[in-house]
């Protein structure tokens, strides 16, 4: 079972936790401005990283706060985590062919 770092508890296991998809995701400023399928882009495709990957999670079962989490989503290795506005943590980013 994945063991996820929450920022503001520890680390805990993955059961306490909600994925919630990919993280610095940027949401248009103007949604009125944008094409049909440019918003569809924006609320259903999300990258499909084989490596280092951000992702957001939250912590249902716990504080409920919202944060990061890099991991390579190929060895479910956990890099780090850290709050939402803060700087991700450095990591060797790999990607997978
Ligand atoms: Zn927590």
């Amino acid at each position: 079972m994945l063991r996820i770092p929450c920022p503001y508890c520890g680390e805990r296991t993955e059961n306490e936790f909600s994925y919630g998809g990919e993280a610095h995701k940027v949401r248009p400023e103007r949604p009125e401005e944008v094409s049909d399928a440019q918003w569809a882009d924006y609320l259903f495709l999300q990258k499909n990283t084989k490596g280092t990957f951000y992702e957001r999670w939250v912590h249902t079962y716990g504080c409920r706060r919202w944060f990061n989490v890099v991991r390579d989503t190929l060895t479910n290795e956990v890099h780090g985590s850290y709050k939402m506005g803060e700087e991700p943590p450095k990591v060797d980013e790999k990607t997978y062919v």
